[in-house]
């Protein structure tokens, strides 16, 4: 058996929201361990150019900001290990983790910025252009910028996908969205606002068949009717996946309140506090509303502040 690791501060994920509370607390000297779980670096890792993290005049990609953002936490010395935490125990006063090696900590305060996941259909020919960074993607906010003066397409019927259909209205020149069902699930106003946009065309009962390129850029959708199997040919060169994010919290449903999608509940709204004294969440974890990069790091800094805070009341 490997001796138990006793440390001040386990922060759970390598996203900004981890990075950042990283820098805070290795400054504070709570000599932080970071694990950097399963995508290191985040969703930003699967970003092309980030253009509007304050700071980057000029934009930078997103894994070259993650790589800043690492450098700049070890430059504090914060641990950062591969790996990842797979189970938990907040029962009692001290906070056991295990991480995939086997190893068990023992952390006074734990930090959990292990983020969510963009939900994809899973399509061979989405995954392709995806990874090529050819044109699919599932953050209008992140990307729509890129497809100004060009037809797009949004698959998806829900607030997020009707928000982000409004989004790409004002800089593309068309948006078709596809409609799975022959209504929407998201609010009537929201959808409503959809219906009411004139360059939005919406296909009810419609599915995506195969994203379409030339081998490097998506050129267009191949879309069918699931009501009478017709197929259809939407020229486009981006296409947006808007059909949810699932957080990545299941290893923490036993002890923390999480709301009925997943997501991490806040005990008290204005903090980083979680339902355990002790733990502390950033980011996309806890947050299905906003899902930026900066408001991750900023709910980064939080947390480490809030831990920091609660390590000084307890000595
Ligand atoms: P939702 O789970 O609400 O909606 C997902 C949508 O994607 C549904 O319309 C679903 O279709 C569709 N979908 C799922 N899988 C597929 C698939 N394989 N192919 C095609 N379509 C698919 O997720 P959201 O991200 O939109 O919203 C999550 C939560 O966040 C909600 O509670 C929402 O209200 C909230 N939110 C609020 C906002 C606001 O108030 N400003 C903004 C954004 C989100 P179907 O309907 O057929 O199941």
């Amino acid at each position: 058996m490997s001796a138990i690791e006793r440390i001040q501060c386990l922060i759970i994920g390598s996203g900004p929201a981890g990075y950042t509370a990283a820098i805070y607390a290795a400054r504070a000297d709570m000599k932080p361990v970071l694990y950097e779980g399963l995508q290191p670096g985040g969703q930003l890792t699967t970003t092309n150019e980030v253009e509007n993290f304050p700071g980057y005049r000029d934009g930078v990609t997103g894994p070259e900001m993650m790589i800043e953002l690492k450098d700049q936490a070890q430059r504090f010395e914060t641990d950062v290990r591969p790996g990842f935490i797979d189970k938990v125990d907040f029962s009692g006063d001290v906070h056991k983790c295990w991480s995939d090696d086997g190893k068990e900590i023992h952390a006074d305060t734990v930090i959990i910025s292990t983020g969510a996941s963009a939900k994809y259909l899973g399509l061979e020919s989405e995954q392709k252009y995806l990874q090529l960074g050819g044109g699919v993607s599932a953050c209008a906010v992140c990307d729509g910028f890129f497809y100004r003066g060009h037809e797009t397409v949004i698959v998806g019927a829900g607030d997020s996908a009707c928000e982000e259909a409004h989004y790409l209205s004002k800089l593309c020149t068309k948006v078709t969205m596809l409609v799975r069902r022959d209504e929407f699930r998201a609010s009537k106003i929201m959808a409503e606002r959809v219906r009411k946009t004139e360059n939005i065309e919406i296909l009810y009962n419609t599915e995506t068949k195969e994203v379409l390129g030339d081998g490097q850029l998506v050129t267009g959708v191949k879309a069918f009717n699931n009501k009478t199997n017709e197929e259809v040919e939407i020229p486009c060169t981006g296409f947006f996946v808007a059909i949810g994010h699932k957080p990545n919290t299941d290893i923490f449903k036993d002890f923390l309140n999480l709301d009925e999608t997943g997501y991490i509940e806040y005990e008290q709204p204005g903090t980083s506090y979680t339902n355990v004294k002790g733990v502390f969440v950033a980011g996309d974890a806890a947050d299905k509303t906003y899902r930026q990069a900066v408001t991750a790091a900023g709910t980064g800094c939080m947390a480490a502040l809030d831990a920091e805070r609660y390590l000084a009341a307890k000595h």
